[in-house]
């Protein structure tokens, strides 16, 4: 599935040190009306929380890396669940060894810096997720 869609606003900013990073960027797209974008960012987390998706046991499996990390990317993207604006992103960090981590972004996650860029999109479709029979996962329908 595929939508057309053309260039609308960006938002750039920083988050606050202590603030949910996945939370964070959910509000500020509830709150500036952001329904269709992609999301990148890069900084640094006391505390990290991922999730890993079991394809043969469907369901997400989580792990927390209960350490101070360099969040080296964050790529993610905005589409409508549930009516609302829903994030979805997955990031990579890496430790004080440079040994990195990555996963699908969940609550849980503490920041310690972010600096964030959301690239709005305006579409005359919405993109929708909804529950995928052959995924088990929430994709856009
Ligand atoms: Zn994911």
């Amino acid at each position: 599935m595929q939508v057309s869609v053309k260039a609308g606003r960006m938002v750039m900013g920083r988050l606050k040190k202590g603030d949910d990073l996945l939370g964070a960027l959910q509000q500020i797209c509830s709150q500036q009306d952001i329904k269709l974008a992609e999301i990148r960012g890069l900084g640094a987390v006391k505390h990290a929380r991922i999730g890993y998706y079991d394809q043969d046991g469907r369901e997400y499996t989580f792990v927390d890396l209960a350490q101070h990390m360099e969040l080296l990317a964050l790529i993610g993207n905005v589409s409508i669940k549930d009516g609302k604006p829903f994030v979805h992103a997955h990031v990579t960090f890496a430790n004080s060894q440079g040994e990195s981590f990555g996963g699908h972004l969940a609550e849980g996650t503490e920041v310690f810096a972010c600096e964030f860029i959301i690239t709005e999109y305006l579409s005359n479709t919405a993109l929708e997720r909804a529950p995928d029979d052959e995924t088990g996962l929430f994709l856009w329908k």
